[in-house]
Formats: C-alpha cells, structure tokens, sequence
C-alpha cells in the first residue's frame, strides 16, 4: 500500500502533523500503538514555563533544542496558528505566544501556560486573583481529586474557599467499587439528564461565592456536556484538572482523530511499527505488528513515537536506542551520567531522544535520512518537565515538518 506521508505513532505530534498534511490533499496513514501522553494530560499547552513572555526564554536556550532549529520567528508564526487549528475541532483555547498565563494545579498551585482549554480555570496575574471568594466541589467518592488541596494552595494566594462534596443516585453503582470511581467513568454517568440534577446540587451548595472550581468529570466524548452544564450552573463554573485518566485530554485525542479521518486519513490503532526498508539515503516502507508481510510504502514518513513513556526510546544497561530502525540517539556516556541522585534537579535522559538536522530529518550511523522526520516527544535536545515545553515542542515541529512536507 503507497501513501504520500506515513507517521508512525498517533499522539499530540503525529495527529497534528496527519491533519496538517491530510487539509492539504495528501494521502496520509497513521499507525499508533496506544495510549498517548494526552491521555495524561492537564488541560494546558505549555510553550516554556517561565513568567512573562515565553519568547523571551526560548531566545536563549542552546542551538541543540528543537526551539533553537525552529528560531523564534518561525515559532510565533506558527504558535499564533495553533488556537485557529484547534478550534477547528471544537477544542477553543485561551491564551498568547506572547504571554504566559497560569493554570491552577490539581495542588492548588500556580503553573505557567500557553494555551489553556476555555473551560479551566486560568489566572493571567497571581498578584490579582480573578476571584476573592470560591467553592471548590469534588463529587463525593472520587479519590482523584482533593478539594482541601485546591482550598489551601488558593488561600495562600488570598482567595476564600469552602469545599463541599456533591453526591448523586446515578453515581451510586460506581460508588460501590472505588476502583471504578474514576474520571472517564464518572463522564460516562454525568451527561443527559444527571447533568441536570448536578447543576441542581451544584446551585444548592454555590450560594454566596463568585465562582465554582471542580474537578474535569465532565465531557469525555464531546465537549457538549460542559457547555450545557456551564449554562445550568448559575455562577461561572471552571474545571481542574485530576489525576489521570484525563478526560479533556482523551476528549482531545477524540476530537484530532475524527478530523484527521473526516479528512480522508488512515488511523491504524493498536498495530505496532516493527521495522524499516532503508534504501540508499530514503526510507522506502514499513511493516507492522498486525500486518505480517505486508509493506507500506511512502514519499515521506515522520517519526512521531513520543520519548521513553511511549517506547519512542528505550534505554539498556548500556546504551539508549530507537528501536524501529535503530536510528541515531543523542544520550551522553556512561549510564551513571544519565540521572543525577538529587531527584529534584534536571535529569540528564530527560533530554535523550533521536538526533535530527536541522529540518528535523532523523540519522542513521551519521547519515541524514532525506524523506524521514521526527517530531515531539522523541526528539532529543529538551526536558519538556524542567522547561515546561512539551506540547509547545510537540505541536510546533509537527506544524514545521508538515510545511517541510509539503514543500
Ligand atoms: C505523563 C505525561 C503528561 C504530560 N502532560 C502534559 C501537559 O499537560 N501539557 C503539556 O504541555 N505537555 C505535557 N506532556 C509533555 C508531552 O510529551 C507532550 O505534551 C505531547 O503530548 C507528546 O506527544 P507525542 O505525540 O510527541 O508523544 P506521545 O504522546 O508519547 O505519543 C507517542 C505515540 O506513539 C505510539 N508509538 C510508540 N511506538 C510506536 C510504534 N513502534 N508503532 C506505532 N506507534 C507507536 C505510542 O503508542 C503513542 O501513542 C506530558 C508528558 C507526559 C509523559
């Protein structure tokens, strides 16, 4: 089977790279293996995690990171295009390139952001809270999800919070397994009708605060559960995000999926690209798991496996490797040079990954392969938890790739 672009791995980066090719007419499949890091995920994109503008920080960081090959002015052109991206899929983001925001964590604590989902709650200056008076509700029986955290980590920034637990009947029959009281479980139960009856217990217990803060157990498959319950709910109504499963972040891998094949792309999920036919300085097929002999061939392909978490890499005593094709890795040393014992500061292999050029087209054994790329969370040369840039490196090589492509 021949494609104009095959991507290997179905998350953030290689869904933004499919869709971005598929709207310009191309012939593109897909193959993931499985879950994604959106499955984890907060409910921001963050660009980098310093206050104030982020451009400011990516301007200095070493010619080794994906940013530095992109450069600052290629970065706010196609950072500015990524809330039209979005929206298309109904996913409306709030937020600038030019100025970092904050989320509140699942702590109770202030992150820097990018690009929030509309529905969170976000605060642009900690110095001026959005909000004097608060309720911070939790659904009765949810262990992911602790309201006397938000509560403290909001009060030291001078806001007034009371906590109270929502019960309901519908919730009733997952209550009695907390293992199943979990948030995809709970979205599952909370829509129709029992949106009704929680908007109803929710205006019970609101009175006298300017806004309700509650856990994102609401709206897994689309995001019209929220709306409607926003609209039922008689004070303005932010979410926070739990403890994974994250459902605004499966919502979304929904949401990029359904675009890319209403686009005409082939999603193969669950199958695993096992190996590579490499000919001269082109990668010419691929096979996979659940198709045998089968070789699927195409002009282009993009690396898009994510890091250590998805297998994109896979460390051995010895050495770090790239285990589809065996391609060039940047790690440094022995493995005592990987990780530093003090848990808090920057770990080394945090920032291994698959070494590209500049273009972002991968190696092998020094060689540049000319039709492959790499996007997001395989590439090396970032520590998306330190610097807080791992989406905004996901989404913004896979926006440049695909202009690559289509050149
Ligand atoms: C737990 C976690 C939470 C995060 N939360 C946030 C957040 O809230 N905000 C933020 O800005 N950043 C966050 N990040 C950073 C994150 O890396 C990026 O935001 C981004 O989602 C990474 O996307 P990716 O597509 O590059 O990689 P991944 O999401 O890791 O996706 C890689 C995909 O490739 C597939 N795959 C791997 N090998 C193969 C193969 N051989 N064949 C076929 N498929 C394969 C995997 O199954 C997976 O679906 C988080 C990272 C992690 C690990």
């Amino acid at each position: 089977m021949r494609f104009d672009t095959i991507t290997i791995g179905g998350g953030l980066s290689g869904l933004v790279t499919g869709i971005s090719l598929a709207k310009k007419g191309q012939k593109c499949l897909i193959v993931s293996s499985g879950q994604s890091a959106l499955h984890f995920f907060s409910g921001s994109f963050e660009l980098y995690g310093n206050e104030g503008n982020p451009l400011d920080a990516i301007a200095k960081l070493e010619d080794s990171h994906p940013y530095s090959k992109l450069g600052v002015e290629k970065i706010k052109t196609l950072a500015t295009e990524v809330k039209t991206f979005f929206s298309e899929m109904n996913i409306p983001l709030v937020g600038s390139v030019e100025q970092n925001h904050y989320r509140v964590t699942p702590l109770g604590l202030l992150k820097p952001a990018w690009l929030t989902m509309e529905e969170y709650a976000k605060v642009d200056d900690p110095k001026h809270m959005p909000w004097k008076k608060v309720i911070v509700l939790n659904i009765e029986g949810f262990l992911d999800f602790h309201t006397s955290f938000v509560a403290s980590g909001l009060a030291k920034q001078g806001v007034e919070c009371s906590v109270a637990a929502i019960s309901l009947p519908e919730l009733e029959r997952i209550r009695k397994n907390p293992t199943e009281m979990r948030a995809t479980n709970i979205a599952k139960v909370l829509v129709n009708e029992t949106l009704e009856h929680l908007a109803k217990e929710i205006n019970a217990v609101a009175k006298d605060v300017e806004a309700i803060l509650m856990p994102t157990v609401v709206g897994l498959l689309d995001k019209e559960s929220v709306s409607i319950l926003k609209q039922k709910v008689q004070k303005p109504l932010h979410f926070i995000a739990t403890l994974p499963p994250s459902v605004p972040g499966i919502r979304t891998q929904i949401m990029l999926r359904k675009r890319f094949q209403e686009l005409g792309g082939i999603y193969m999920l669950g199958d695993t690209v096992l190996k590579g036919e490499i000919v001269g300085d082109k990668l010419q097929s691929i096979q996979t798991n659940n198709h045998g002999d089968l070789k699927f061939e195409a002009d282009h392909f993009v690396l898009a496996t994510g890091s250590f978490f998805s297998h994109g890499i896979v460390a051995s005593p010895n050495q770090v490797y790239e285990p589809i094709l065996g391609l060039d890795v940047d790690f440094n040393g022995a493995r005592s040079e990987w990780y530093d014992r003090d848990l808090f500061k920057p770990q080394p292999y945090m920032k291994f990954g698959v070494a590209t050029d500049k273009n972002f087209r991968v190696k092998k054994e020094g060689k540049t392969l000319l039709n492959m790329y790499a996007v997001g969370a395989v590439l090396s040369g970032f520590n998306a938890i330190k610097e807080g840039c791992g989406a905004g490196v996901s989404i913004l090589t896979s926006l440049n790739v695909a202009q690559e492509i289509l050149k």
